[in-house]
């Protein structure tokens, strides 16, 4: 063919400068679209052969990356189905080039975030290459027979030129000449890390350098009689071709799935709690692995973990929006063709393919955590605590997970015990409905904190839930709406029997004035900007002075404490508590009855010291002035 000199046919002066410049901050993807190139031309040239259209051998398919620092050349070789001079004009020039175009004109007003992910779209993928570099030559040869070597070259501006190439065997090589600015693409490690992040799971064979392994040479032992080795070079395969999620589950075993997920993330030591296999062909297509990671006590959380891949091509890894928010907490890889490559995301999450994938990983999610807990309840409860902060953020802010969960979702008691919700209700029905019919769960967040009013509920015959986990307050909230004629209790909130109330009024030991007269000894003695003192006619076996603090006001407290309410104003709210005084309580009775002012004071501060202690409370200065007065006491 004649050398053949053309220009592109766009009214932009030079197209490269814009493109460099949107597409700045994502410079890095050129590698991916080229590489997905050569593996696409790869792909449809065993699709030919299997089908008989092509007859020749099909070779080592291996697909090559080069850098050359010293020519500042980067080469991404592959023996695809390559193409004749009509096809590079076509696909190359004509098709690429009106939808750059075309993209640029599209481009005027949108965002940074929409720009960077347009580019896919616009069929903009081969031009990428532009973004680093100064100009890109390609040399190609089809597969067809007698077809001739093509080279193609453009320097950044509309000309380009054509003209036979020197190529001999089959396919495509793209050399880019990285321009000064973009240098770091010529550095080995750059270049690994791209294909790492990009290309570890692409179907065909990538090289990238050599690796040197030991190998025995035969016949040859070294004084020990252990095989003789020798170290060789050979050529180094960045990528996995057959990754696990492509895998049919039943021939996969548990360790499986371990060394894969220390495949997907080297750095982490820990071990995942299970994992959850995805495959399904019909409404859409979608494999894939979840894994629920073992989540530390400090609860830092990692998402960014689930990884998004289009026929093993890597999108993203920051799925929020695309997958249900709860579930961008675990770990794995999600693959499916359906998932539209390279839009934005305010465009995926609107898409509908992309809504039904997200329901049926929820739904999918569901059904395994059911089947664990069916088949094998005591290994479900040993993970319960490490999966459940999973499983209440899912309940909280997934009705169709909630829905789901219900059936295993546990509830934890002090003791350690385990218990769906039916079964839970069933334990504590009988015994923890209140005079109105309202069934009272009562719990507890610290053990120790709150030993003595745990102790005084067992000792009624009640139960006491655990819930101590980071998200368990808004759980709560959550429960409370969806339990019927329930209502959640702090132990600590209000005396036990004012908890769960079970008949009307006590017998008192004091009549109104003397309880008139003791409550204002009581303010003499305490402070009364934090306490309230009020006297409840409790059995004479409960402590004589306790402090409680309203559930509704904590509540308010801890949602102001993480950011929730803006409502309070200035300072938040202040930790009020009441001093509850037991006037049936013996010792009550004789302060009652102690005309002596200065006893009277000294028995109150005691009591009213010992109850702030087993609140934890005491601290400090006063802690150590009750300590004195105790030993004073003694003596
Ligand atoms: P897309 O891959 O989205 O179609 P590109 O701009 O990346 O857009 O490529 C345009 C076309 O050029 C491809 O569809 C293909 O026909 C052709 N092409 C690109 N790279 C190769 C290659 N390595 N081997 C054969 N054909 C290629």
């Amino acid at each position: 063919m004649e050398k053949k000199q053309g220009k592109i046919g766009v009214t932009t002066e030079n197209i490269f400068p814009i493109i460099k410049k949107f597409l700045y901050s994502d410079h890095e993807i050129f590698l991916r679209e080229l590489v997905s190139n050569a593996v696409d031309a790869t792909q449809k040239l065993k699709a030919l052969a299997s089908m008989g259209q092509f007859k020749g051998e099909l070779g080592d398919l291996t697909i090559k990356v080069e850098v050359d620092k010293k020519k500042k050349t980067l080469k991404v070789i592959d023996r695809g189905i390559g193409m004749t001079a009509e096809e590079v004009e076509k696909y190359i020039t004509q098709i690429a080039f009106s939808s750059a175009e075309e993209f640029i004109e599209k481009f005027k007003n949108v965002s940074e975030e929409d720009r960077k992910s347009i580019i896919g779209r616009f069929g903009l993928g081969f031009y990428s290459a532009f973004m680093v570099s100064e100009k890109v030559e390609i040399n190609t040869k089809s597969y067809k027979p007698d077809a001739e070597p093509v080279h193609w070259e453009c320097d950044g501006s509309p000309e380009y030129t054509i003209e036979k190439g020197k190529k001999k065997d089959r396919g495509t090589e793209v050399i880019l000449h990285i321009d000064e600015e973009n240098k770091e693409f010529l550095e080995d490690y750059k270049i690994e890390e791209l294909l790492n992040k990009y290309c570890k799971f692409l179907p065909v064979p990538i090289q990238f350098g050599e690796e040197e392994v030991e190998v025995e040479v035969e016949g040859k032992k070294d004084k020990d009689g252990k095989p003789k080795t020798k170290k060789v070079k050979r050529p180094r395969i960045i990528n996995n071709t057959d990754p696990l999620w492509k895998k049919n589950p039943s021939e996969l075993t548990d360790e499986d799935y371990k060394k894969f997920y220390r495949e997907l993330y080297p750095h982490t030591l820990e071990e995942p709690l299970f994992h959850i296999h995805l495959n399904v062909d019909y409404p859409f297509n979608l494999t894939g692995i979840l894994y629920f990671p073992k989540v530390k006590k400090d609860y830092e959380l990692q998402r960014n973990k689930i990884q998004l891949y289009s026929n093993q091509v890597f999108i993203t890894d920051s799925v929020e929006g695309i997958v249900p928010d709860f579930l961008t907490l675990l770990h794995g890889v999600i693959d499916s063709p359906d998932i539209p490559l390279n839009v934005s995301r305010s465009y995926l999450q609107s898409d509908s393919n992309v809504k039904k994938i997200s329901n049926y990983i929820t739904r999918k999610v569901a059904d395994k955590l059911l089947e664990i807990f069916n088949k094998d309840r005591k290994k479900f409860e040993e993970k319960w605590d490490d999966i459940k902060i999973f499983i209440e953020y899912g309940m909280i802010s997934e009705p169709k997970f909630w829905d789901k969960a219900v059936k295993f979702a546990l509830l934890k008691n002090v003791d350690g015990k385990y218990f769906t919700f039916d079964e839970y209700k069933k334990h504590i029905e009988k015994t923890q409905t209140d005079k109105d019919g309202i069934l009272v769960y009562l719990y507890a967040t610290d053990k120790d904190e709150q030993f003595s009013y745990i102790e005084a509920a067992k000792e009624r015959g009640y139960d006491v839930l655990l819930m101590d986990g980071v998200l368990d307050s808004h759980f709560i909230n959550t429960l409370e709406q969806k339990f019927e004629k329930s209502r959640f209790a702090r132990v600590d909130s209000d005396t036990i029997d004012n908890l769960i109330k079970k008949e009307d009024k006590q017998p008192s030991k004091l009549d109104e004035k003397q309880k008139e007269a003791l409550k204002k000894d009581f303010e003499r003695n305490i402070d009364t900007k934090q306490f309230e003192v009020v006297f409840e006619d409790l059995s004479e076996t409960d402590a004589p002075v306790m402090i409680t603090q309203n559930e509704f006001m904590r509540r308010m407290k801890d949602m102001e404490a993480i950011g929730g309410t803006g409502m309070m104003g200035l300072g938040g709210l202040p930790d009020t508590y009441n001093l509850v005084v037991n006037a049936n309580h013996p010792v009550i009775v004789k302060l009652a009855e102690t005309k002596d002012e200065k006893e009277k004071d000294e028995v109150i501060k005691q009591l009213y010291d010992l109850a702030r202690l087993s609140k934890g409370l005491l601290k400090g200065k006063e802690l150590n002035e009750f300590v004195k007065r105790s030993i004073e006491i003694i003596k």
